[in-house]
């Protein structure tokens, strides 16, 4: 483990527990990347020479690595830059190809702004939008979305995994729905590779976004995944040379293929250790957190991955509580946009009022979180909030 990790975490560095945000690249992966950068430099569009073939042969290799881990074929797998730009493709790709049949999207209040943004684009590009809710755990209601669906509904967008609660909505279920309706799946997964048993072979997914960085690959490559049976099709977003089967051009960046599929492979053969690792890691976290007092678990209790933690603090200022735990990188319930602070939208969803929203703090685990390290943020925890708390107090 210790060979893989980027470096231990040293004197004076915060404890890092914001892998939902983004996680290091595994020592191993960086390992694959590297020859494809200034040695095996090659075009993987050049298909005239050995430079080119080289390149392309480890494009398709990577591709191969990406599909396995979800019960994909590899055909079923377009390169994009990342989670966001696989999130634009499906969503105004599908909505785009299909505006004679109708222009309706369905999609839910809990998403990333990845989505969101992306069905407010389309709706003032004359789109219908519903937003669904979500019941207080974070789970969608099968009913509700079942009744969002029209005869004009081209496409649902429901992610797997949350990445602020982690909290995991039942796509299988909800795509038996869609089949019977004949409206398109699509899921953002970004948060759910390798954290979680992935299988399109079963799964009646039509669409799935994928990104590498959530899942120790580099930054700036992703994944779209497109249902070849029964075939989904999709307008292309960006022009110009017809790569990816003219659904995505531009020249592959064969490193950071390389690396993304050595990330989902890596990913595929430790996923259980790991899963296992993070649940005992969650429990003590939990406890130590609860030991507190004052504090609520936001999302499902059961229905999320180990990796994530999100709680409440009464009693306290929610961006305070971050600006004082100096020692532990993580996120808080705020979201600066604009330069001001906004509560989460994602947590108001759940049915937190602003101050509670702010009062939350997301503690994400991954492949080189401690024990040690979890017990020294409960310390560092325990101290901020007993200061904060005391500090508030009115007497
Ligand atoms: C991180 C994330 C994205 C954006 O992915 P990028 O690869 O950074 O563009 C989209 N959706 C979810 C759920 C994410 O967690």
């Amino acid at each position: 483990m210790s060979a893989a990790a980027p470096r231990a975490s040293g004197a004076g560095e915060p404890i890092y527990l914001d892998y939902a945000a983004t996680t290091p690249v595994d020592r191993r992966v960086v390992a694959c990347m590297l020859p494809w950068l200034a040695e095996d430099f090659g075009n993987p569009a050049s298909g005239s020479h050995a430079f080119g073939w080289r390149a392309q042969e480890a494009v398709e290799h990577a591709r191969a690595q990406v599909a396995a881990l979800i019960g994909a074929e590899p055909a079923e797998i377009v390169w994009t830059s990342g989670a966001t730009e696989s999130d634009n493709l499906a969503l105004k790709g599908a909505l785009l190809h299909e505006a004679a049949r109708g222009r309706h999207l369905v999609t839910v209040a809990t998403e990333h702004k990845a989505v969101l943004d992306v069905a407010h684009e389309l709706r003032r590009q004359g789109c219908e939008l519903t937003l669904l809710d979500v019941c207080p755990d974070g789970l969608l209601d099968l009913e509700r979305f079942r009744d969002a669906l029209r005869p004009d509904t081209v496409l649902a967008s429901v992610m797997l995994v949350n990445n602020e609660t982690g909290v995991v909505q039942d796509v299988e279920a909800l795509g038996a729905i869609c089949r019977e309706r004949g409206v398109l799946l699509h899921v953002d997964a970004a948060q759910a590779s390798g954290k979680l048993a992935i299988d399109l072979r079963r799964w009646p997914v039509d669409l799935m976004s994928l990104t590498a960085h959530k899942s120790y690959g580099p930054k700036g490559i992703g994944a779209l995944y497109v249902r070849r049976k029964p075939r989904v099709r999709l307008a292309a977003q960006m022009h110009g040379g017809g790569h990816e089967r003219g659904l995505r051009s531009g020249t592959l960046p064969t490193h950071q293929c390389v690396g993304m599929g050595a990330a989902f492979a890596l990913a595929a053969a430790e996923m259980d250790a790991e899963c296992a690792r993070m649940r005992t890691l969650q429990q003590r976290l939990l406890q130590g957190i609860e030991g507190i007092g004052g504090v609520r678990l936001n999302g499902h209790p059961r229905r999320r991955v180990p990796h994530n933690v999100n709680v409440s603090f009464e009693g306290i200022e929610g961006p305070l509580l971050l600006e004082s735990l100096t020692g532990v990188a993580a996120s808080s319930g705020s979201a600066c946009s604009s330069a001001s602070l906004e509560p989460s939208h994602v947590l108001r969803a759940l049915g937190l009022d602003d101050a509670q929203a702010h009062a939350s703090l997301r503690l994400t685990m991954g492949r080189f979180t401690t024990a040690r390290e979890v017990d020294d943020t409960v310390q560092c925890l325990q101290a901020s909030v007993a200061r904060l708390r005391g500090r508030q107090s009115p007497i």
